[in-house]
C-alpha cells in the first residue's frame, strides 16, 4: 500500500468513557436470542446522541445506522452482535448481569460498544471518507439455526444503500490482547443439527427376539455414523459428526419402543456439507432397515461456512497492520468448527470476519463460561480496527 496512514487508536482512546459506559449498560442487562428489545432501545439511544440516522425493523430487534449517506465511494457494512446467552455470571464485575441466567458470557456487549466507538469516531472523521459506512446491531447470533443474520439481510440491511464490504469481529480468549487475528478463506464452520427416532418393538428385556429392539438398532446407528467422517468424506476436508444427547427407556427391564438422538453436524465446505447430510440419512437408513426398525430423520440446517473473501481480508490485514504494527496482526493458522452466522452475509458480498484478542495472562476463561471477563483495553483496539477497515476498503487499500 502506498500513501501515509493516520491512525484511529488516539481518537478511539478518548471514546474509551463513551464506550465503557456503553458496555456497562449492555452488560448489566444481557438478553437472549429473539428477545434483545432493551439493548435494541440502548443502541438507538446511542446513536440519536451521536446523530447517526438509524432505521429499525418489524421482524426482530436489529438497528441499522448509516453514516455519509450521501457519499458516493464503496459502502462498507461493520456489525456487532446483540445476544447474551443463558448463564448465570460468576465474574464478581463491579458491573455484572444484574439477571440470573442471563449474561453477556459471549463478548458480544464489547462488539456493540466497540462498533458504537467506531461510530463516534467515523461520524466526525479527522478527514474525509470515500463512502458511507454501514453499522449493523444484528441480534440472535446464538439462536443457532436461522439466527438474526437472515431475517435482516430478507428485510434489506445490505441494500439502500448496497453494501460493498462487511466486516465483523470476535472476542476470543486464546488470542492476546493487544493482537487482531485474520484469516482468509474458510474460517469457521456450518453447523447443521439432526433428530433421529428409532422405533422398535417394546417389551420385556427378557424377551429381546421378539421385536427390533430400538437401544441396539440406535447404538449401532451411533457406531455407524462415525464411519461417515473417517470414510465418506475427504481426510484433508474438516468434519464433525457428533451425537450429543440418546434418550430413550425407563426402566433396566423394559425395552423401550422409540430412542431418540441428537447430534451436530460441522463442515468446511458447500459440497462436504451436502455429502455429509446424504451419507447419514442413507447410512441411518440402512442400518435401521437391515436390523428391521422403522426411522424417522430430521435434518436441521443451521449455519452456513464462514468463508472470508480473500482480497477484502488481505486488504483489511495490510490496514490493520498499519495502524497497530506487524506484529499485533497475525494471521489464524487454521479454521475452527465453532459457527458464527455472520457467514450469512458472506454468501452476500465480500467481507472479512476479525478475531479480536482479549487473551490476559492468569485469566484463561473461555467464551460462554461464567467467569468470561474479556479485559475493557479490548474496546479501543475493536473500534480502531472497525473505523480502519472501513476506511482502508474505502481506499481500496492504498
Ligand atoms: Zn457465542
Ligand atoms: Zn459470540
Amino acid at each position: 500500500m502506498d500513501g501515509s496512514w493516520e491512525p484511529w487508536t488516539p481518537l478511539a482512546r478518548r471514546a474509551l468513557p463513551a464506550m465503557r459506559a456503553w458496555r456497562t449498560a449492555f452488560h448489566q442487562e444481557p438478553e437472549l436470542s429473539l428477545q434483545e428489545e432493551r439493548t435494541r432501545e440502548k443502541v438507538v439511544r446511542a446513536l440519536e446522541e451521536l446523530n447517526i440516522p438509524h432505521r429499525t425493523f418489524a421482524e426482530g430487534y436489529g438497528v441499522v445506522g448509516l453514516i455519509g449517506g450521501g457519499r458516493s465511494g464503496p459502502v462498507v457494512a461493520l456489525r456487532a452482535d446483540m445476544d447474551g446467552l443463558p448463564v448465570t455470571e460468576a465474574t464478581g464485575l463491579p458491573f455484572a448481569s444484574r439477571f440470573p441466567g442471563r449474561m453477556h458470557a459471549c463478548g458480544h456487549d464489547v462488539h456493540m460498544a466497540s462498533l458504537l466507538g467506531a461510530a463516534a469516531i467515523l461520524q466526525r472523521p479527522p478527514r474525509p471518507l470515500a463512502g458511507p459506512v454501514k453499522l449493523i446491531f444484528q441480534p440472535a447470533e446464538e439462536e443457532g439455526r436461522i439466527g438474526g443474520a437472515l431475517a435482516l439481510i430478507e428485510q434489506g440491511c445490505l441494500q439502500d444503500p448496497k453494501v460493498d464490504y462487511i466486516v465483523g469481529q470476535h472476542v476470543i480468549p486464546s488470542l492476546p490482547l493487544g493482537q487482531v487475528g485474520w484469516k482468509a478463506g474458510p474460517m469457521m464452520a456450518a453447523a447443521d443439527a439432526f433428530r433421529i427416532t428409532v422405533r422398535g418393538k417394546g417389551g420385556h428385556a427378557a424377551t429381546p427376539h421378539q421385536g427390533p429392539d430400538a437401544v441396539v438398532v440406535a447404538s449401532e446407528i451411533v457406531l455407524g455414523m462415525q464411519a461417515l467422517v473417517s470414510r465418506v468424506v475427504d481426510p484433508v476436508e474438516p468434519a464433525v459428526v457428533s451425537v450429543g444427547s440418546v434418550h430413550g427407556g425407563t426402566k433396566n427391564n423394559i425395552l423401550p419402543d422409540e430412542v431418540v438422538l441428537e447430534g451436530t453436524v460441522r463442515s468446511m465446505s458447500p459440497a462436504t456439507r451436502k455429502l455429509l447430510e446424504s451419507a447419514l440419512r442413507r447410512r441411518v437408513r440402512s442400518i435401521a432397515a437391515s436390523l428391521g426398525a422403522k426411522v424417522r430423520i430430521e435434518y436441521i440446517t443451521g449455519y452456513p461456512p464462514l468463508v472470508n473473501d480473500p482480497t477484502t481480508t488481505r486488504t483489511v490485514a495490510a490496514t490493520l497492520a498499519r495502524e497497530f504494527g506487524r506484529d499485533s496482526v497475525v494471521e489464524v493458522p487454521a479454521p475452527v468448527m465453532g459457527a458464527e452466522d455472520f457467514a450469512c452475509y458472506l454468501e452476500h458480498v465480500p467481507g472479512t470476519f476479525l478475531r479480536l484478542g482479549v487473551g490476559v495472562s492468569g485469566r484463561p476463561a473461555s467464551l460462554h463460561s461464567a467467569t468470561f471477563a474479556p479485559d475493557e483495553r479490548a474496546l479501543v483496539i475493536g473500534a480502531a480496527t472497525l473505523a480502519a477497515a472501513a476506511e482502508g476498503l474505502q481506499r481500496g487499500g492504498s
